[in-house]
């Protein structure tokens, strides 16, 4: 029965897309994603995935029609604003932040507007896709404005003029300078989350939900984490482990031929950077391999 699959809500094309797959495959969830079908059903996990434009994702996990659904906190915000203005429910969990869609949410001018802080944007007309967000922010900064709407293109809006500054998702900055524009206040910031509704799901689906987020944890801690394998003279063997960072207990193994040097092996939750490694030289430690960890679980 199609109801007791899971259903998972992911941006079907664009800055989540594939990082989520990604994620998803990670986990060992196969769905094939090649067709331009609306679900894609899972071979190996009695999983559907629905592919839908993102700002839908937040409206079907909180209606219940998705179990859980990947999405930007951005997202998230405003339509939970929206809908709390519209009186239509608004309940969920978000039960795992992820290490992807990082960006900020922020005001910009024109290079040459003379930026005294947010008093400097009173009255003006300011173009954005979030406006809630922007109007919580604007309000508790006690600056009226006028709210310009755009969905898409917010960035040209000043110079095309339509609005006098604008309000929009940043990651490097890239784009507000290619529009002769200046990031000049952080309003929010962002990063994707699972988000899962709100009502009980049957104990089938949740036991699925949590081997789920067991995974991710372990796809995220993998990615952050380095497996370490180096050579050590037995003499320096504590000052060595001592500049490992967040290591636990090494293995310490005999090297066949040498009486006075060990292999040592340990799973780092850093990366070891080379002013580390040259330090570890310097101590007489030698053939330093740092190898990326594709999953673990503690
Ligand atoms: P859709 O067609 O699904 O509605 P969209 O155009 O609204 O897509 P995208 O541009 O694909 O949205 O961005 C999706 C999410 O990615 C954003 O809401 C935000 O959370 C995140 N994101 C990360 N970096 C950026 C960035 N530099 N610009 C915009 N969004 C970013
Ligand atoms: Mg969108």
């Amino acid at each position: 029965m199609p109801e007791q699959r899971l259903r998972i809500a992911i941006q079907k094309k664009g800055r989540l897309s594939d990082d989520t797959v990604k994620l998803l495959k990670a986990c060992g969830i196969k769905v094939n994603l090649n067709t331009q079908r609306l679900i894609a059903h899972s071979d190996n996990m009695p999983i559907d995935i629905l592919r839908v434009r993102d700002d839908d994702i937040p409206g079907l996990v909180m209606d219940g029609v998705v179990d859980l659904g990947f999405i930007g906190q951005n997202v998230l915000e405003e339509e939970s604003m929206m809908r709390k203005v519209a009186n239509e429910p608004t309940a969920h969990k978000v039960v795992k932040e992820l290490a992807f869609g990082e960006c900020r949410f922020s005001l910009a001018v024109d290079n040459d507007f003379d930026y005294q802080g947010v008093q400097s944007l009173a009255n003006l007309r300011i173009a954005t896709t979030y406006v809630h967000i922007l109007k919580r922010f604007m309000a508790e900064a006690n600056v009226p404005y006028t709210s310009c709407m755009l969905t898409g293109s917010v960035e040209v809006a000043p110079r095309a003029g339509l609005a006098d500054a604008i309000c929009d998702l940043v990651s490097t900055g890239a784009t507000l300078e290619a529009n002769g524009l200046k990031e000049v206040e952080v309003i929010y910031r962002s990063t994707a989350v699972l988000m899962q509704r709100d009502k009980p799901l049957t104990g089938d689906k949740q036991d699925l939900v949590d081997r789920i987020l067991t995974r991710i944890d372990g796809v995220q801690t993998a990615k952050e984490s380095k497996y370490i394998m180096l050579n050590a003279p037995k003499a320096n063997l504590a000052a060595i482990t001592d500049l490992l960072p967040g290591s636990d207990l090494p293995t310490v193994m005999d090297l066949a031929g040498s009486e006075d040097h060990v292999a040592l092996h340990v799973v780092s939750k850093e990366n070891l950077f080379w002013e580390t490694m040259e330090q570890l030289k310097a101590l007489g430690a030698s053939s330093i391999l740092v190898l990326p960890i594709e999953k673990m679980m503690e």
